[in-house]
């Protein structure tokens, strides 16, 4: 067993270094015929004279450098002479560096596919699923964990985040870099549909269900003495497979829009976008009954299903991110922030987020059904509005969240102000320009513009970069915890309105401590267990890990009746604050 162990150890490594190597291979040469079929006629003019033609560049990163700084150039004189109309938005730079593409990966896509996703998901279950035998009686083990360069910030988990922040940043923001592991995944493109080219989405989306779906083999492994365990991962498996990957594709194969039907607003914030809803509801019967799904999701599905089940039938049993959380995340889930001090910056910051999503729909539907939204401000007098907010916050905290020690609140406000200078004053270069609303000297505050600005702060930075990518710093639930709008949502109704509580056998607890430690919302379950009160959180998702780590059998998830929900704490010793 040992020795299919440390083989599946090897296969995954060298999968693991083959996807990395892929990344610098190939050479590519921009030809006049590519230029001419990709390149809109408008754009060729401008751009002719910046590129080198029939050249061969041997490094992918040198051959994109060279293809935006043309862009990037023709876009800062039509900006600082002023003339919006030549700016080009296209991302001219992704479809060239595909197209001009050559070289083993190019020519050998399939191969490439076999030996890093065939041979490194074999690697991966011969690594698992022996531990099912190796690890003796079904039961959590979570000896060494905080011993671990994987599990608790070592120079392993330090690793693992930078590389997944720096694949998210080269994801959202420069994906011509990685267009060679984009081109692997055409095989399982093809296959679900033949007619379409892998592109930065399909990538994310087969990366996202192959890491559920491998993952989630470990977690089967793990918990399975846990019938609850078990079920909640075939179940998110499941929906990330069938309804985020599989169905859209075959969906877009019938000719009808890409949907994915278990993914709703706040989260999913495109819905209300003016191209979604034309596109849903200009696609007959079926993109009407998807306009129609995705309201009623929201409006009625969620207040329903949390009312009977509280938020985990959606964040624990459903959601691509809880899906994520739970399997790829679950190495991390010990690293969530237990103190009450994180628990005042989270509900602010997800509340806040919450607000912000809620206000940018408004704005957008508005545009959507008449006059654009429109005001422009100074560059610099728009600095003045987050350091007002700052300080209101750094003097207000004080009363309203006495744990919140001055030095995080500090550290916000730096951020945000931060954020902002940054925005302002490199207003000129292309990876602020395309995001912030900033022309010339002004701030000019659109429907479109604020929409921009929440899905280049909330949509791919929060979400995907810090979202993911903190993982190994900050544990699994990053976003659905500190960030996630849907969440917010499913948390006011469970909090308020919901048959769901964690009930706790007081007299059992040990104090050992075992359940705030695995807790992923960082909630101090063992505060509650030690005065025998219910645990009734907006934030918690329902994984019931805290009830599986627990040796005293203390933990029981519940749908019971409201009354007697919201009971009085019991005082059992060791309790010396009660929030
Ligand atoms: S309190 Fe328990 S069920 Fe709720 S999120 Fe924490 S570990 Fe999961
Ligand atoms: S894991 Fe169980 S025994 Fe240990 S502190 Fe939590 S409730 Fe108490």
């Amino acid at each position: 067993m040992k020795a299919i162990r440390f083989t599946g150890l090897i296969l995954f490594l060298f999968s693991l270094s083959l996807f990395l190597a892929s990344f610098f291979m190939g050479s590519y040469t921009l030809t006049h015929e590519i230029f001419s079929t990709i390149v809109k006629p408008e754009h060729q003019e401008m751009l002719r004279n910046s590129y080198e033609f029939d050249r061969p560049y041997a490094s992918g990163i040198t051959f994109v450098n060279h293809l935006k700084k043309g862009i990037d150039e023709i876009n800062v004189t039509a900006r600082a002479e002023q003339r919006w109309g030549d700016i080009i938005y296209d991302d001219y730079v992704s479809t060239l560096t595909r197209a001009s593409a050559t070289g083993a990966v190019t020519e050998n896509e399939l191969l490439f596919f076999m030996l890093i996703y065939v041979v490194g998901t074999m690697g991966a279950l011969m690594f698992i699923l022996p531990q099912a035998k190796l690890a003796g009686p079904p039961g959590i083990r979570h000896n060494h964990i905080f011993h671990n360069a994987l599990n608790n910030r070592g120079w392993l988990g330090m690793l693992s985040g930078t590389l997944l922040v720096v694949f998210y940043i080269l994801l959202y923001f420069f994906p011509a870099y990685i267009t060679n592991w984009i081109i692997i995944v055409n095989p399982v493109q093809k296959l679900l549909n033949p007619s379409a080219s892998s592109g930065q989405w399909f990538l994310y989306g087969f990366l996202y269900t192959f890491a559920v779906i491998v993952m989630g083999f470990r977690m089967l492994v793990k918990y399975r003495h846990s019938r609850y365990q078990v079920f909640r991962t075939i179940s998110v498996m499941f929906f990330q497979l069938a309804f985020a990957f599989v169905i859209p594709e075959l969906l877009v194969r019938l000719n009808q829009p890409y949907f994915d039907f278990k993914n709703m607003w706040p989260l999913d914030y495109d819905f209300f976008d003016a191209w979604h809803i034309n596109m849903l509801t200009q696609s007959g019967g079926l993109g009407i009954f998807m306009f129609a799904w995705g309201i009623t999701l929201f409006v009625i599905g969620v207040p329903v299903f949390v009312y009977f089940f509280g938020k985990r039938w959606y964040c624990s049993w459903v959601c691509g991110c809880g899906g994520l959380a739970e399997t790829a995340g679950d190495p991390f889930r010990q690293l969530s922030d237990k103190s009450t001090e994180a628990w005042q910056i989270e509900r602010l910051l997800i509340h806040g987020v919450l607000v912000f999503g809620v206000i940018m729909t408004i704005l957008v539907l508005y545009n959507f059904f008449g006059e654009d939204f429109y005001f422009a401000v100074n560059k610099w007098t728009v600095l003045a509005f987050p350091a007002i907010i700052g300080a209101g916050l750094f003097f207000f905290h004080r009363k309203k969240f006495p744990y919140m020690k001055g030095g995080k609140v500090r550290n916000v406000i730096v951020g945000i102000v931060g954020f902002f200078t940054l925005g302002a004053a490199f207003s000129e270069v292309s990876v602020f320009a395309k995001y912030m609303p900033v022309d010339g000297n002004n701030f000019n505050f659109s429907s479109g513009n604020i929409r921009t600005m929440y899905g280049f702060m909330i949509g791919s930075m929060f979400s995907g970069v810090i979202g993911t990518g903190f993982y190994p710093f900050m544990g699994n639930r990053v976003w659905c915890r500190f960030g996630c709008p849907l969440a917010a949502y499913l948390g006011l109704v469970q909090r308020f309105k919901s048959k769901f509580r964690i009930t706790t056998n007081g007299g059992q607890c040990i104090s050992c401590g075992n359940c705030s430690t695995y807790c992923e919302m960082g909630i101090d379950v063992r505060a509650y267990a030690q005065r025998g009160q219910n645990i009734i959180r907006s934030s918690c998702v329902g994984c019931g890990v805290c009830s599986a780590v627990c040796p005293r059998g203390v933990l029981n998830l519940e749908n019971q009746n409201e009354y007697g929900r919201f009971n009085q704490p019991i005082s059992l010793g060791n309790v010396n604050k009660i929030i």
